[in-house]
């Protein structure tokens, strides 16, 4: 028997579909899949280990089988999976019929009685998939961030294609345009190749190129290996390992191709797959820029110098933003940006000297944003940025942060000369802030002129006048001294399930405000100004007593060992009394230290915060269990994997909401539950709100799962009664299991 660890069931009838299942499950196999058609069985095969067996049940049509066998040829391709034939009889397809590449066959009817003799009678399957090799994960990881680094525009298309290439190894690497433009054979943006220059393309290539182009996702781990005939062109340019992705645009419409073959076969494929998604998903980017680009030019809506949407077309897209945003109760930001001191650039070194500053500031402001984020150039100096699907001010702040960082790099003019420029950001938000796109676009500016008043350099969020936020401000953080002791604070749970199960294996503790006059306010408003005044340790502290109390009070009742999580701010990370106090926490309630889990967040940097490291070895040493918080939005990823005791990470929610819309945030949460696994920490993802996002991290393996599908977050009394619910159910359950 094979070294896969699945077994594949594929049939369109139902009933079929059922007795091909119950066979291997008597057999006390764990892993099986079974599947409708080729299709469905590849979403839910996407990224898991390799199978040991497919087994397909072929309807009448000699055609269909065939087609039928070719898809899950490629979809087992990467292992050399043996495929096993079972002749529905209902409609019976000669044996003569089949096509090649089968491992055997047997009829419907002689499932029960031969189906185990046929699987334990084939050969081994070809090939063990290979151990990691150790700090392959970390170097990887390494690679994402600098393909995420390069932008996904044509002039860095080149370098990322050449990172690629060499940091895998590839001895092929093509990026091809659907667009046939002109000549019989659509031309590649980009080629790569070691050795002699393949002749491309050969009519014999074209069937792959083609696949991809239309949409599907080829991939061979290592050809040479597989019994299956492989495609034309690996024999041809000399691969044995291979991979087509198309490069899809946000409405998944096909832009392009992005192939990439080595002659000596793929390693670990969990490894190179999700970099080379992320490739392309920049592929895609830089391709959908350029198209875009070409329509707008031909209609005058592009500015001509950066090839940005005028403010013509910028009106227009804020307008059609905003009518969406209504529609879907979407937050979004207008960012007004520009550049510091542009005049005197102007006057000092010439014209032709700021029509490229003009360009290098769109180039990077580019880069700082997501490809469905919109940038203009509104007028001379000032671009418009619009940014989507935001949720806290914090999501801005870091854009905002990342632009001003990456604008403030040194420039090269093309007479030599080196300049380093800044830009001064405003900010306003939809719907906070105005609920029509004129207004929005005037509080940004007058944001904007704030933060030049500051000294420029810097970023300015819309405040409805100076004078009264400092009041209002002030205000507030006097009312939050008194919270405490007014009683006025209170947590809320919010459960996490795994993803299997979809039972509960923990919550997360989070605070509220509960504000007599304005009501309960949202951590995201109070906690930073707790931060600001230094009151978020003893908060903390009373977060830590009471969720412990709380938690140890469930686990006597219910004994569900369900896990605590607890959020921590970087000022209480920096305390060197932290570890004292979480001890007299689970002293206090009797909780069991392993049962808790203090949440840091992602955007601390370790340097910056003194005692960090060693405060959570210590609570290591107490049994506390550690998290990462809101993992991928800080700039330090790989670094806090690396260096910080960390058992699990968090998922930020911003990804996870993107599942389904942008390729990119797609392929880092792949990536993440990926490299997250290969050292041994497991992935929490956080705001899943659909079945999309649950079948998407089922499909990727996420461990748990927590958000609004599952449960909100919720006050101790109905989190009780969940809990109490939740032992009926199963207590009744039980009753009816016969012993
Ligand atoms: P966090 O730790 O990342 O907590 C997750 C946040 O996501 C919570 O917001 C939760 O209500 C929200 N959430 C959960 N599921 C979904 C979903 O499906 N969709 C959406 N849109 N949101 C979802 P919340 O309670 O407003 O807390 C915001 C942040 O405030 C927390 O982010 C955490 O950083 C901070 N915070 C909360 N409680 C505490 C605390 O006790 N101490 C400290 N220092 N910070 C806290
Ligand atoms: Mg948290
Ligand atoms: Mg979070």
């Amino acid at each position: 028997m094979g070294t896969g660890t699945g077994i594949l069931v594929l049939a369109a009838r139902r009933d079929l579909r059922r007795r091909l299942f119950d066979v291997f499950d008597q057999a006390g196999c764990r892993h099986i899949h079974s599947a409708r058609d080729a299709q469905h069985a590849a979403i839910l095969l996407e990224g898991r280990q390799p199978l040991e067996l497919m087994v397909a049940v072929l309807g009448p049509e000699e055609a269909q089988a065939r087609h039928c066998c070719e898809q899950l040829r490629t979809l087992g391709a990467a292992v050399g999976v043996p495929l096993l034939a079972v002749l529905d009889e209902e409609a019976p397809l000669q044996p003569a019929q089949l096509p090649d590449g089968l491992a055997g066959w047997l009829p419907a009817a002689r499932i029960e009685a031969d189906l185990l003799t046929r699987w334990r009678e084939l050969p081994a399957a070809t090939e063990p998939t290979p151990a990691p090799v150790p700090g392959a994960a970390e170097r990887a990881l390494a690679l994402l961030a600098r393909i995420f680094a390069t932008s996904g525009g044509g002039a860095t298309r080149d370098a990322t294609a050449r990172l690629l290439f060499d940091e895998l190894a590839l001895d092929y690497l093509a990026v091809w345009p659907v667009r046939n433009e002109g000549g019989e054979y659509p031309v590649p943006l980009l080629q790569l190749w070691n050795g002699t220059e393949p002749a491309w393309p050969p009519v014999e290539a074209q069937a792959l190129l083609q696949r991809v182009l239309d949409g599907e996702v080829v991939l061979y781990r290592d050809a040479a290996r597989q019994r299956a005939p492989a495609d034309a062109l690996l024999p041809l340019l000399d691969l044995s390992g291979f991979v087509g992705l198309p490069l899809l645009d946000e409405r998944r419409v096909v832009l392009g191709a992005m192939l990439a073959g080595i002659r000596r076969g793929f390693g670990d494929m969990a490894i190179v797959e999700p970099l080379l998604r992320c490739a392309a998903a920049r592929f895609a980017q830089g391709l959908e820029l350029g198209l875009t680009r070409e329509q707008g030019r031909a209609e005058g809506l592009l500015d001509a110098l950066t090839g940005l949407p005028n403010r013509l077309l910028f009106g227009d897209r804020l307008e059609s933003i905003l009518r969406e945003a209504v529609r879907n109760g979407e937050c979004f930001a207008v960012l007004f940006v520009d550049i510091d001191h542009f005049k005197a650039i102007n006057d000092t070194h010439g014209h032709a000297a700021g029509d490229q500053v003009l360009q290098e500031v769109t180039r990077r402001l580019r880069g700082s944003v997501r490809a469905s984020d919109t940038v203009a150039r509104y007028a001379g100096d000032e671009f418009t940025v619009v940014l989507r699907h935001i949720v806290k001010n914090d999501d801005v702040q870091r854009v905002a942060e990342k632009i001003l960082q990456v604008i403030s790099e040194p420039l090269a003019l093309e007479n030599g000369t080196r300049l380093q420029i800044g830009v001064s950001i405003g900010v306003s938000f939809f719907p906070d802030d105005a609920a029509d796109a004129e207004t929005l676009l005037k509080h940004a500016d007058e944001a904007m002129y704030a933060a030049k008043r500051q000294g420029r350099n810097t970023c300015r969020i819309y405040e409805v006048s100076p004078e009264y936020a400092r009041e209002h401000g002030m205000a507030l953080r006097s009312r939050l001294r008194h919270a405490l002791g007014n009683g006025e604070l209170r947590l809320v749970y919010q459960p996490q399930v795994g993803t299997d199960s979809e039972d509960i294996v923990g919550m997360e503790a989070l605070l509220r405000w509960e504000h007599p006059e304005l009501g309960p306010i949202s951590p995201a408003v109070f906690v930073p100004l707790a931060e600001e005044t230094g009151l978020i340790v003893p908060i903390g502290e009373w977060v830590l007593r009471t969720a412990c109390r709380q938690a140890q009070e469930w686990e006597q009742r219910h004994g569900l060992r369900l896990r605590l999580g607890v959020n921590l701010s970087a000022l209480q990370l920096m305390e060197p009394k932290l570890p004292a106090t979480v001890f007299r926490a689970l002293q206090e309630s009797g909780l069991d230290p392993t049962l808790l889990e203090l949440e840091i967040t992602e955007s601390i940097s370790i340097k910056a915060a003194p005692n960090l490291v060693e405060n959570l070895q210590a609570l290591h040493r107490l049994g506390c269990r550690i998290a990462i918080d809101d993992f991928g939005t800080g700039a330090a990823s790989l670094d806090y994997l690396r260096k910080l005791p960390a058992d699990r990470i968090k998922v930020d929610q911003s990804f996870v909401r993107n599942i389904g819309v942008d390729p990119d945030d797609e392929a880092i949460v792949r990536a993440t539950i990926e490299m997250a696994h290969r050292l041994n920490r497991s992935v929490v993802a956080e705001g899943v709100e659909t079945e999309q996002h649950l079948a998407f991290l089922r499909a990727h393996q996420c461990d748990e799962l927590q958000g609004y599908l599952f449960c909100r977050p919720l006050p101790v009394v109905s989190f009780s009664r969940l809990l109490d619910e939740r032992q009926n159910l199963l207590g009744l359950q039980d009753a009816t299991v016969p012993a």
